[in-house]
């Protein structure tokens, strides 16, 4: 009975009271119940307080800001200037958090701008027109935040939001020095929030130096490895390549492993994310040893940045340190699910895994949910991706145990 979810009663987003203009952009994007981060990390970035999140994409983490820092904007003070900055890895994070931050603030008086680098100069001249003319939340990558501020024409002083989103990638990308030197031209007295997948010794120390008495939220840390993160997606089949092409697109920099149950899944999922610009090696039965031993040695050495697998081979598999683990398919086994998510998060590291449950393997992943003794975190599919199966695993018919 101390089971947390038991006597839990299901909060809803117009407990916020929220703007009435921002109710109406959460009703139009057909959001009803808030995610968990949302529950638990709205309240407290309402309340002013710093905040560490430990979230993955999927957790509804993007709106968990966006909206407690929207609402405030619109209570508070809506005249033109620049009152949120998030700074993220990589330009397909910032293109991401601006649309959803359209669709958020659609009804409201609230102007947002992505700024990232890669562009031609007609682009840079337009977002030097919106930094100057007072646009109200900017979402940049590093590098080109400070491409602006060195022109000098940018005016941090009327900032009161400071967000750190994939802080883990940010400094996976080398990107220290350049938040810092950011962050120096942000008023000290703010309030800074800082989300990370993971949230290793060098995120705490970031956190120390710039983040003042924050709250923490974890959302779906759980056995067996306290410092792996892991999620899982209900899906249809249909919806599993675009949602592997969603959560790796903004991965760069990053070691991933994929299981896939058959040989002819691994074959097409490497050829598809191949075409995406990854750099991709299959593993299974058709590779006699000697080739095996190859691709897992450049793997190792990080020469290639993804490595889709088969089940059969997935024991055999001894490299440390990746940081993401995605099963394409419910593993057959509680065993191997955890032998397999054992593969990130070594040491000092933490990683991420992540499984895709389609229709016919609810059950056996409720299965492993059981073995784990906790529910595994459920990923939200993303709305452009369609309407996911809900997870409701049941009994299949005909199962009996001794199967
Ligand atoms: P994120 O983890 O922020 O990348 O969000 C993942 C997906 O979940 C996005 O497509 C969001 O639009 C969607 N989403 C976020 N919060 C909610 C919610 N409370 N209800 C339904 N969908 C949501």
């Amino acid at each position: 009975m101390n089971n947390p979810y038991y006597h839990h009663q299901q909060l809803k987003f117009s407990d916020f009271n929220f703007n009435p203009q921002l109710a109406e952009g959460i009703d139009s994007l057909g959001f009803e119940i808030p995610t968990p981060i949302q529950e638990q990390g709205i309240p407290i970035i309402m309340e002013g307080k710093d905040l560490i999140g430990s979230a993955q994409t999927g957790t509804g983490k993007t709106a968990a800001f966006l909206l407690p820092i929207t609402d405030r904007i619109l209570k508070e003070n809506t005249s033109p200037g620049i009152k949120a900055l998030v700074v993220v890895p990589t330009r397909e994070l910032a293109v991401q958090i601006d649309q959803h931050m359209e669709g958020l603030s659609y009804f409201t008086s609230v102007s947002s701008l992505a700024i990232y680098g890669g562009t031609d100069g007609a682009t840079f001249t337009r977002e030097k027109d919106a930094l100057t003319s007072g646009v109200n939340v900017v979402v940049c990558t590093p590098g080109r935040m400070i491409a602006h501020l060195n022109m000098g024409y940018v005016d941090f002083s009327t900032i009161k939001f400071l967000i750190l989103d994939e802080a883990d990638r940010m400094l996976d990308m080398g990107f220290y020095d350049d938040i810092m030197k950011i962050i120096s031209h942000v008023p000290k007295k703010r309030q800074t929030l800082l989300f990370s997948a993971t949230i290793p010794t060098d995120i705490l120390n970031l956190a120390k130096k710039v983040l003042h008495d924050p709250a923490e939220v974890n959302i779906a840390l759980s056995k067996p490895a306290e410092k792996i993160l892991q999620l899982a997606y209900s899906v249809y089949d249909t919806q599993k390549l675009p949602l592997v092409k969603y959560l790796l697109g903004t991965s760069k920099g990053r070691t991933i492993l994929i299981f896939c149950s058959t040989k002819s899944s691994t074959k097409l999922l490497s050829r598809e994310l191949k075409r995406a610009g990854l750099e991709v090696q299959e593993i299974h039965s058709d590779l006699d040893q000697k080739e095996r031993e190859r691709v897992m040695n450049s793997f190792r050495a990080k020469e290639i940045q993804v490595l889709v697998a088969t089940d059969v081979v997935s024991r055999g598999i001894d490299v440390e340190n990746i940081d993401l683990v995605l099963n394409y398919d419910v593993p057959n086994d509680a065993e191997d699910y955890i032998h397999r998510i054992g593969r990130t998060a070594r040491a000092e590291a933490s990683g991420v895994a992540i499984t895709f449950i389609n229709p016919d393997g609810q059950w056996k992943f409720a299965e492993i949910e059981k073995l784990l003794g906790k529910k595994v975190y459920k990923g939200v599919v993303p709305k452009q991706l369609g309407e996911a199966p809900e997870y409701n695993p049941k009994k299949p018919r005909g199962f009996s145990r001794r199967r």
